[in-house]
């Protein structure tokens, strides 16, 4: 596989913040965000290794820590050594989290994984919706939550324009809603404003009340099961990699 980096750190996103995990970064990716923070890993040309998943599980488990965040990239774009992993990282027991950004799916990997962070993008990442949109993906992201109840969709929101797309888009689907799935909204930070705490603040308490605290706005997430998270590892170490 190709890999850019492991290393041991905290959930920083999504549903799991907080918990001990050990990061696997795959190189290379089929969307090229605007404000991807990862571009080391993501965009033509990154640097990588290439390991097979022996090996992988081998350096996994030397760090000790239980639990393993399959990050990018986009991991989905190596989907068969994907599958082959997961089942190693499976029969000993680890916990099992793919982040992917909602274009790809694959069945197999349903059963093998704890945690599905999907997260679509918006129009502010820059690319174009036909390139970052896939209806069937999301209906077969719904059925597998309807199955094992490991997905999370996560919108990165960067203003009034990308939240009110994630609610279109939300509304297309009312499975979401009626089985619920929980959507996270998480504050975009500027790659170049990340080391700033205020900025961060500022993101984040806009995203509060704007969608929560806002009479109208709140309304409109009635019967979602809606968490705001920040990017906890931003708050302590900006851009730097490896966190
Ligand atoms: S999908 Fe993720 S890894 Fe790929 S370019 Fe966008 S933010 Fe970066």
């Amino acid at each position: 596989m190709k890999v850019s980096e492991i290393f041991v750190s905290v959930q920083g996103e999504g549903l799991d913040v907080g918990k001990a995990i050990t990061f696997l970064r795959l190189t290379g990716c089929n969307l090229a965000c605007e404000w991807c923070d990862t571009q080391y890993a993501s965009r033509p040309g990154s640097e990588f290794k290439v390991l097979s998943p022996k090996e992988i599980i081998k350096k996994i488990q030397s760090f000790k820590v239980p639990a393993v965040s399959i990050t990018g990239g986009e991991p989905l774009i190596q989907k068969k050594e994907l599958i082959a992993l997961c089942k190693l990282a499976q029969n000993i027991n680890y916990f099992i989290d793919i982040q992917t950004n909602g274009t790809l799916y694959e069945e197999v990997l349903g059963s093998l994984v704890d945690r599905f962070s999907v997260s679509p993008k918006l129009t502010s990442s820059g690319n174009h919706f036909t390139k970052r949109f896939n209806k069937q993906v999301w209906f077969r992201y719904i059925e597998q939550h309807k199955k094992y109840k490991n997905v999370t969709f996560k919108f990165v929101i960067q203003d009034k324009k990308d939240r009110n797309e994630a609610l279109n888009l939300l509304n297309r689907f009312p499975a979401i809603r009626n089985i619920k799935i929980p959507i996270i909204l998480q504050p975009e930070i500027d790659v170049k404003k990340a080391e700033s705490l205020e900025t961060q603040a500022e993101a984040l308490r806009w995203l509060i009340e704007d969608n929560i605290m806002d009479d109208k706005t709140r309304l409109k997430w009635q019967g979602y099961n809606l968490f705001i998270i920040p990017q906890i590892h931003k708050y302590c170490w900006g851009n730097k990699r490896r966190v």
